[in-house]
């Protein structure tokens, strides 16, 4: 993801989603061509701000037709006065809604329409992770306007949802339910095309629990990801049972009552397990994760401790 395709997919969170000359030929330059060659981009009224061209002021733009009905624009400067802008410096593009989408998801079966105006769309349909998902998208989420999107939502609940941005993403991850991907987390420009990382897309409805591809998921590369930090993770726990068994039948034999080992932090199974403290809640959430979730609830359970029966039963008692 380039920084510049990064701030075109921020603009597209605001409302209108507009480029400006100074930015179109400036920070974005590099690809600003080919986002209007894709159409994403089409230049709009335009602005009725620019920035003076003596002082760099901020300024009102105002324009005024001549005799041939051609339009002009006068800067407005309270320091310099008024002046006439050149026309490129007023060109003001809008972002294509339609258009990014199309080139977004130009591998997959597409019927954009658009639910909610200015807010949320059905793009089309796609076959991933094993199975036919529909595809919507929202852009421009304002806590107080967004009851009718959230409605249609609620009627596909199986929707795969995206956004431009991962704050927006955030945001509308928390008013539905459904699995909500930004678009700046899986779509790159490669030249002059937009391009959509599907194995990433398919890895997260599969780490969504959505999957129903059991090839996929052998062959995804997150997949063995989070298989091994998972067996990484309950190796660990296994040992604390072990311990914890150990530590209680030596104190039911010194004091005639057992004793719960203190469990460590999560964070201390994480480092022995050489993984980061975030990981925990994503092994033991995983769907594949039920040994790791029995050994976990066991830890805390003397009696379970004490009947424990682990894979190596090195100084157990009977
Ligand atoms: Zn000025």
């Amino acid at each position: 993801m380039s920084e510049q395709l990064r701030q075109v997919l921020s603009r597209w969170e605001i409302n209108p989603p507009v480029i400006c000359a100074e930015e179109a030929s400036g920070e974005l330059r590099d690809i600003f061509d080919n986002l209007c060659g894709l159409g994403v981009v089409r230049p709009t009224a335009s602005a009725g701000a620019t920035n003076c061209t003596e002082c760099g002021e901020r300024c009102r733009v105002e324009f005024i037709s001549d005799q041939s009905g051609a339009r002009h624009g006068y800067i407005h400067c309270r320091y310099c006065g008024v002046t006439k802008a050149p026309v490129h410096r007023l060109a003001r593009w809008e972002i294509d809604t339609a258009a990014f989408l199309g080139a977004c998801f130009s591998g997959v079966n597409i019927s954009i329409q658009e639910r909610v105006v200015g807010q949320l769309w059905q793009v089309g349909k796609a076959n991933w992770a094993g199975r036919s998902r529909e595809i919507w998208f929202a852009r421009a989420f304002r806590r107080h306007q967004v009851a009718a999107a959230v409605q249609k939502l609620n009627h596909h609940p199986k929707a795969i949802l995206f956004a431009p941005t991962e704050v927006g993403a955030g945001r509308w991850r928390e008013a539905t339910g459904n699995l909500v991907i930004s678009l700046d987390a899986v779509v790159s420009l490669d030249g002059d095309h937009l391009s959509l990382d599907v194995d990433d897309v398919e890895g997260r409805i599969i780490d969504a629990g959505m999957g129903s591809a059991p090839q996929k998921k052998r062959t995804s590369k997150k997949r063995a990801d989070i298989a091994a930090k998972i067996e990484a993770l309950t190796k660990e726990v296994v040992k604390f049972l072990q311990a914890a068994r150990n530590h209680a039948f030596d104190t039911m034999d010194r004091n005639g009552e057992p004793d719960l080992l203190k469990r460590p932090f999560k964070k201390k199974f994480c480092d022995l397990a050489g993984l980061e403290a975030y990981d925990f809640s994503r092994c033991h959430d995983d769907e594949d994760a039920r040994e790791l979730r029995l050994y976990w609830e066991m830890t805390e359970d003397l009696d379970q401790i004490m009947k424990f029966k682990g894979p190596i039963s090195r100084g157990r008692r009977t």
